[in-house]
Formats: structure tokens, sequence, C-alpha cells
């Protein structure tokens, strides 16, 4: 294991959405890493035919430097190693297709995922329907019914905590009041994906989900990385939010309508009351549900939870210790350990590991190159000895 190439399924030629850094697709692994410029270049000059104890002469660095970024390079599975020089043999990404999906998949701690398929026909299908509804008028007229139905339903809040109080679970009721929970979060999600399809990229996945118990549904919307505004990134998360709004919407003046006609709608208003909170939850920036996204997207930080996340944390020890950070530990704030400059250096972090993957309503499975367990099984299918 001597002899250090980078990983032939690492993906280098994808359009670039930043012009400080360099956006790479491992396909291994199936997650976007963003790279300094600096690491992309020294992760290009590991051809195979460098030995380890040449790399920190190769990339200008001292040893400590040099076994460090090696290191986090092979946890994130961007490079091998071979006992022999190794020769690589240019692979054809292409042919690779998109990110193998599993048909069964432990997203994350409590979520389980059914992959149904790759809803490229059904988005192609739906197009002639969905491209006029993503053009500004219609979605400036969107937004006006939502907020229409907001202002109905606060009109009339007393009816409304009424009616909730009066509304009696029983199982009939629970289970319709699930499935329609269920149907909605599917039609959510569907809202991403057809707002990703819009914007050029490929949906990699779509189905269903256990999460924490209750059923849900998720698009997979990794590949929205690709795209090179990230405002559209931001459009593509608030696309959920925004359809689960017309639906509420939608129920709110059903049930007005049911009401001042007299009739017992009180399950619609639990429905609205579900929506309501799935929102707000989805909203929230703090943890990596559609919120989230759209704010790391607009002020345009990757990783932003992990960095503010290290940040507290060095923060706060450096304060207690009395020391200043050693950059070493940064994972995400700083550059590697530099031999005489032992204070972080905020903003310059080196791997910028992207989400993959998104959960009900579009969290992404846990993002962070640095955190996948050592030992990098590489496939030495394409290199050849
Ligand atoms: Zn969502």
């Amino acid at each position: 294991m001597s002899y250090v190439y980078r990983n032939p399924r690492v993906q280098v030629d994808l359009p670039q959405p930043d012009p400080d850094s360099r956006l790479i697709l491992n396909h291994e692994t199936g997650r976007y890493i963003r790279l300094g410029l600096r690491e992309f270049d020294w992760l290009n000059r590991f051809d195979g035919q460098i030995h380890l104890r040449n790399v920190p002469a190769a990339i200008a660095q001292d040893e400590a430097f040099a076994a460090e970024m090696l290191r986090r390079m092979s946890a994130a599975k961007l490079i091998c190693f071979s006992d022999d020089p190794v020769q690589l043999q240019p692979v054809q990404h292409a042919e690779e297709g998109s990110v193998q999906v599993r048909r069964l998949e432990w997203a994350q701690f409590g979520q389980l995922r059914i992959h149904l398929g790759q809803p490229r026909a059904l988005l192609d299908r739906l197009s002639p329907v969905t491209r006029p509804l993503m053009s500004k008028p219609f979605i400036a007229a969107g937004l006006l019914f939502s907020l229409t139905g907001l202002g109905v339903a606060l009109a009339q809040s007393a009816e409304f905590g009424r009616a909730m109080g009066a509304f009696q679970w029983s199982a009939w009721h629970t289970a319709a009041i699930i499935a329609l929970v269920f149907a909605t979060t599917f039609v959510h999600e569907l809202g991403h994906a057809v707002a990703c399809a819009y914007y050029g990229a490929p949906v990699r996945s779509i189905g269903v989900m256990v999460f924490y118990l209750q059923p849900a549904a998720y698009a997979d919307i990794t590949d929205s990385w690709q795209l090179t505004n990230r405002w559209h990134r931001v459009a593509i998360s608030s696309a959920g939010v925004y359809v689960q709004g017309l639906i509420a919407t939608g129920a709110v003046l059903l049930w007005t309508f049911l009401r001042l006609t007299g009739h017992n709608a009180d399950m619609l208003v639990v429905f609205v009351a579900m929506n309501a909170l799935i929102i707000v939850l989805n909203v929230l920036p703090f943890t990596k549900l559609d919120g989230y996204w759209i704010v790391s997207n607009m002020i345009g930080i990757a990783n932003l939870r992990d960095r503010a996340i290290e940040w507290w944390r060095v923060s706060i020890t450096s304060m207690l210790r009395r020391r200043p950070v050693d950059a070493s530990r940064l994972r995400f704030n700083a550059e590697f350990l530099r031999r005489r400059r032992r204070a972080a250096r905020p903003g310059g972090d080196v791997f910028r590991s992207s989400p993959a993957g998104r959960a009900p309503q579009g969290a992404p499975a846990p993002a962070g190159a640095g955190r996948t367990a050592a030992g990098t099984r590489c496939s030495h299918r394409d290199p050849r000895h």
C-alpha cells in the first residue's frame, strides 16, 4: 500500500458552480464533494506513480500535512492505495449512468427508504402540465392563493380551535388523516422533483420511506448540486413547501365552504393543522430539512450546519482552555495544520462535502467527507497494474 492514486470512480469533469472550489462526484459513495482548488490539483496528481514517501515533495508540504490530507482524502474515498505503481485508465462516467440506487436503504438512523423508481419518465410525462406551473406569474398567483388561505384560516381561528378540540379520533379518522398526510408528503416531494427536472438536473430516485415510524415520501435531488445557479437550488428546496401550501389552502377553503353550508368537515381542520405543523418544521433551518437548504444556498455556504457546530465547539473549548484553536482538529472551518501557523484560518476549509440524498420533505443524508470510517475500499476494476 505504497502508491497512491485517484479513485477512478471519482468524476472530476462536472459543470462548476463556484470559481473558488471544484465540485466532484464520487460514484462510489454517490456523494458530491467540494474541494479547494489546491486540493483538487493535488488529487489529480495522484496518478498511481507517486510513492507515499514522495507525496510531501509532490505537493510541496511537510509530512504531517501530507499525512493528514491523505487520511482525509482516503476517508472520503477519493484516493486508493496500491502495493505497486498503477497505470490509470480513463473512465467513461457516462457509462456509469446515474449513481446506483439501492432498493432498500437506511438513509439515517430511524429512516428506511424504499426506492420506487427513477422518475424521469413520469416527470417527462408531467412536464406539459408542470412547465407552465413553474412560470413566474403562476408561482406569484400560487403564493397569493396560499396567503389567502392563511388569511381565511386566521379569520376563523376560533372556529378552528373548536373543531380541533371536538374532533373524535376514531380508528377510521386516524387512518384517513395518516393516508391524507402521506399523500401530501408525496406531492410535496414531487414538487421538489419537478423543480429539479425543470432546472435540468436529474432526479435519482423517488420513493416512500419510514421516517421515525411514520410513512413519508422522498425525492433524491442530490444531483441539483451540479446546477451552477444556486438560486435554482433555493427554488428546488422551496418547491415542496410551496406545493404543500397550495394543498393546505385548498383544504381551508373547502372546509370553510362546507362549514358555511352546514356540513361537518372537522377532519379537514386536523389535516390543515398537520400540514401547518409539517410546513413549520420544514422551514425552520435548524435541522437539515428544506429551510436549512434554502438558507445554506441563499448565503452560499456549504456544510453550514457542520461548520456552525464546529465553530461553536472549537470556540468554547479554546475559551475554556485559554489556548488557540488547533487547526488540525478542524474539519470544516480551516485549512490543514500549518507548521508555523497554529491558529485557525477561517474560510479556507478543504473538504466541503455536499449532501447526498433527500429524506422526507427533502432532508439529506448526513454529509461530511471526513465522517466515513477509515479503510477505503476502492474498486480496482478500472486501473490496470
Ligand atoms: Zn421538502
